[in-house]
């Protein structure tokens, strides 16, 4: 965009349900979003095949997790079946302060501490599937999981979907293309908030008016 003047990143959050399809348009994101990185989270679980350090995610075992834990070097953590999951911090700071945006795919629990670390950052789009039945057959289709497996992600999901009241921005995903389209409006707004540009003052002063 050419009338852009510099300014601080968003944090662009999207909550949704496993099989809301948050995977599909986070990646639609990324591709059409040049300004856009994806936080790298680190947990404790084993990579799944296909997964890469440092691309999916940073691969810790717990007494390095609970040593970023204790250096602060965690923005926030949560403990997700079992395994810890975590945000860090440099990265995001950094990407923040060079003007780029950062889209993290987190749980309810991640959201709620990250708009805690960075109040005045955090943007959160809430995806909702649209109907039970067809988050149902998404759950159950993928499978590769057990039915008590699939069974535990329907729970997950009712409990993700339940916190769908923290989030800004609400959308039904029952058009992929409208959902993308929806996401990056939110994200082309929050851009241009007046917090988001701190030279504004001088700039309007350049055009003789207080
Ligand atoms: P999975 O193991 O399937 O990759 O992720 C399990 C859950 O952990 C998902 O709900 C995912 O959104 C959440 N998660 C992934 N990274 C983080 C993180 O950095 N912080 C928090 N709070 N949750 C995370």
């Amino acid at each position: 965009m050419s009338n852009e003047m510099p300014r601080r990143g968003v944090c662009l959050v999207l909550c949704a349900a496993s099989g809301a399809g948050k995977s599909s348009v986070s990646r639609a994101l990324l591709q059409s979003e040049k300004a856009l990185k994806l936080s790298v989270s680190a947990t404790t679980r084993a990579p799944r095949p296909g997964e890469d350090e440092g691309i999916h995610y940073f691969f810790k075992d717990i007494p390095e997790f609970q040593r970023m834990i204790a250096a602060g070097e965690l923005l926030e953590w949560a403990e997700v079946f079992g395994r810890y999951y975590g945000t860090p911090r440099a990265a995001v700071e950094q990407a923040l302060a060079s003007g780029h945006d950062v889209l993290f795919d987190i749980d309810w629990q991640g959201h709620l501490k990250l708009r805690a670390a960075l109040p005045d950052d955090v943007v959160c789009v809430h995806l909702l599937p649209p109907s039970l039945g067809e988050l149902e057959r998404r759950l159950g289709a993928r499978g590769q999981d057990s039915e008590a497996e699939v069974a535990k992600r329907m729970a997950a999901a009712r409990d993700e979907i339940a916190h769908w009241t923290d989030a800004d921005h609400v959308l039904i995903n029952d058009d992929f293309a409208a959902t993308v389209e929806g996401v990056r409006s939110i994200l082309a707004a929050a851009r241009t908030t007046r917090a988001r540009q701190p030279g504004l003052a001088a700039f309007v002063a350049t055009l003789g008016t207080p």
